[in-house]
C-alpha cells in the first residue's frame, strides 16, 4: 500500500496536512499538498479520507489483493463516496453517511 497526491486534483484546502498523525504531509510553495516522507506513511488512510476531491490515491497492493488498484474519496456534503478503481473492471462506490460514523 503507499499513498500519492495528485497535484492536478490538490486545491489546497489542508486538510490532509492537519490529520496525518505523522506530520508527513506539508503545502508547497503553490500551497498544494505534498508527502515530505513517503516511506514513513504506514497507510492510515486518514488523509484519504479527509480529501474532499480525490486528490489522494491510496494503491492497494497485491499483498491485499489489490493488483495495482486504488482507492480514493469523494465527499458530497455529509456522504464520503469510497471509489475502489482496479485495473480491469469496472469502479466500485461504496458510500458512508459521516453522520452515522459513532453509531456503531
Ligand atoms: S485534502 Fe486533498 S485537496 Fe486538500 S490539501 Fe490535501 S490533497 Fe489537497
Ligand atoms: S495514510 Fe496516514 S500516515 Fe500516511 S500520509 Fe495519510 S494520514 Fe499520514
Amino acid at each position: 500500500m503507499s499513498i500519492r497526491i495528485r497535484p492536478e486534483d490538490c486545491r489546497g484546502c489542508g486538510r490532509c496536512v492537519e490529520v496525518c498523525p505523522g506530520n508527513l504531509i506539508k503545502r508547497g510553495p503553490d500551497g498544494k499538498a505534498e508527502i515530505s516522507r513517503p516511506q514513513d506513511c504506514w497507510g492510515c488512510a486518514s488523509c484519504l479520507k479527509e480529501c474532499a476531491f480525490g486528490a489522494i490515491r491510496y494503491y492497494l497492493g497485491a499483498d491485499i489483493g489489490g493488483r495495482g488498484g486504488q482507492m480514493y474519496t469523494v465527499r458530497k456534503g455529509p456522504l464520503v463516496h469510497w471509489i475502489v478503481e482496479r485495473p480491469a473492471g469496472e469502479p466500485v462506490t461504496i458510500t458512508v453517511d459521516s453522520r452515522d460514523a459513532n453509531k456503531y
